[in-house]
């Protein structure tokens, strides 16, 4: 049987894209190429719908390049936290 009510959390390491607020279990799988709200924000999000189309957002992080070991305090991303994350002068030299 299963266990309903019981869903399983992802851990999760990430701020909400909107205000911020750490972030440290999810109903679901970060994609990472998303930003991803807390409950507050969601419900906000789902209350006045639309707008904000085109708009980078960048994503607060406290991480270390992979490569030069500069500390990186913003990304274009959401980091996965499953792989290497580089700056943005790393990210340059490996792209060529
Ligand atoms: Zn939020
Ligand atoms: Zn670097």
């Amino acid at each position: 049987m299963d266990n309903q009510g019981d869903r399983q959390m992802f851990e999760v390491d990430i701020e909400c894209g909107e205000c911020g607020t750490k972030i440290t279990e999810l109903p679901f799988e970060p994609s990472g190429d998303r930003p991803v709200y807390c409950t507050a924000c969601l419900k906000e999000r789902r209350n006045n719908r639309g707008g904000g189309r085109g708009e980078r957002k960048m994503f607060d992080v406290d991480i270390e390049c992979a490569d030069c070991g500069t500390h990186i305090s913003q990304l274009p991303f959401q980091p996965r936290g499953d792989g290497p994350i580089y700056c943005f002068e790393c990210n340059k030299k490996r792209r060529g």
